[in-house]
């Protein structure tokens, strides 16, 4: 048997622990700017900056914690098991510390480095990355394990078989204008899933959502979870 519920989560899920989305009121790109730390152009001209900035988020992760909804998600798929995937836009670690297992972090992993010379060189990383920091497997430079904009995000081979065989697709937390997520939702629709939104803001005339529920993640997603069936 296949997949049966296919999860898409961006910044809003993680906003009520604190950290702040992308787009909304004070979001980060208000108080920085995408060219500078997230292309792969900022990589080659200023790494430093550019590992300074995921230095600091990576840093501040300990200050925040899971909220309900992403506990919420982690006791449904306990429940749903190989039924359940869980696709994060987010780079932060609050679904894994709410104990969910079965998640592909397709914009990358603030807790993760990677190789500049081998993209298959990936490790755990919860320190300080400097201009010195070394590839354990064979000590080639390091590079943030983060999806620049203009870069192809992770998984898209796993993320697109799951969207043809789930039953139900539900994004929730995300604003929907960043592809190729944004795309998921038609992709899972013209394959037969039923999709719903769980968001603060409703999607305006979205042809694609069968059902759009507005309110507070904290409050909506561990409704909509104990209610799946
Ligand atoms: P976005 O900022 O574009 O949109 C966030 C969405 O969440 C908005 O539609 C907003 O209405 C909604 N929202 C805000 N607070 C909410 C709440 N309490 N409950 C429910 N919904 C709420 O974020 P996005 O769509 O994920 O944008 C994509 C990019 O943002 C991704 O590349 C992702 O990597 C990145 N991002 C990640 C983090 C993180 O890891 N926590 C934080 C900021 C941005």
């Amino acid at each position: 048997m296949g997949i049966k519920l296919v999860v898409l989560t961006g910044a809003g899920i993680s906003a009520e622990s604190g950290l702040r989305t992308f787009r909304g009121n004070d979001g980060m790109w208000e108080h920085e700017n995408i060219e500078d730390v997230c292309t792969p152009r900022a990589l080659r001209r200023d790494p430093k900056r550019v590992m300074d900035f995921y230095n600091f988020l990576r840093k501040g992760l300990p200050n925040h914690q899971p909220n309900a909804a992403h506990i919420a998600l982690a006791e449904l798929e306990k429940r749903l098991g190989d039924d359940f995937l869980l696709v994060t836009q987010n780079v932060d670690n609050l679904h894994e510390r709410a104990g969910s297992k079965r998640v592909l972090h397709m914009h990358g992993d603030l807790m993760k480095l990677r190789c500049m010379d081998n993209s298959d060189h990936e490790f755990m990383f919860d320190g300080e990355e400097t201009l010195e920091t070394k590839c354990p497997f064979c000590g080639a430079k390091t590079r943030p394990d983060i999806v620049f904009f203009e870069e192809v995000p992770f998984y898209m081979d796993e993320i697109q078989a799951a969207l043809r065989e789930c039953k139900e697709f539900v994004y929730i937390g995300t604003s929907s204008v960043v592809y190729p997520a944004a795309g998921f939702k038609s992709f899972a629709k013209s394959f037969g899933a039923h999709v719903t939104c769980l968001n603060l803001e409703v999607p305006d005339n979205d042809p694609y959502t069968d059902v759009s529920i507005q309110g507070k993640a904290t409050e909506i997603v561990p409704k909509w979870c104990e209610s799946f069936k």
